[in-house]
């Protein structure tokens, strides 16, 4: 019996890692929630919050907080990317494209010395795309 929960607990855990490791960009609690759902059912909205507090804590995955304020999760130490929000949708995806033509170590005039920067970029994803055509 006890053994059956501890396999059901790590099903679970493997589950809401995988809905985040595989993922095109971060997801909220809810869209991992629906993600895990498919691999393990019944699985319970108090689960994902229980393990992507965990995940968390193991620094296994980071949040992300765009300008809509909603908290998003993803993989912890993933290479530099940005983020795309689709008004469609809602949904985040990841760019690989950096769109910031100003090189990490660059001094602006004024004397700012610039080490990183975050761009959100806003549209239409491809699905939203083409059933808006
Ligand atoms: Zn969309
Ligand atoms: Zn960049």
């Amino acid at each position: 019996m006890e053994n059956d929960k501890r396999t059901r607990n790590t099903q679970q855990r493997g589950a809401i890692a995988d809905a985040i490791r595989e993922s095109s960009g971060p997801l909220t609690v809810q869209e991992i929630h629906e993600a895990a759902q498919e691999s393990v059912a019944n699985i319970g909205i108090a689960t994902i919050y229980r393990n992507v507090k965990l995940l968390l804590e193991a620094g296994e995955i980071q949040p992300v907080i765009l300008a809509d304020g909603v908290t998003r999760y993803e993989r912890a130490g993933l290479k530099h990317h940005h983020h795309f929000r689709c008004r469609g949708c809602e949904r985040v995806f990841d760019l690989d494209v950096c769109p910031i033509s100003i090189p990490d170590g660059s001094t602006l005039p004024g004397g700012f010395q610039v080490d990183d920067h975050e761009v959100t970029l806003y549209g239409l994803c491809p699905q939203c795309n083409e059933s808006s055509a």
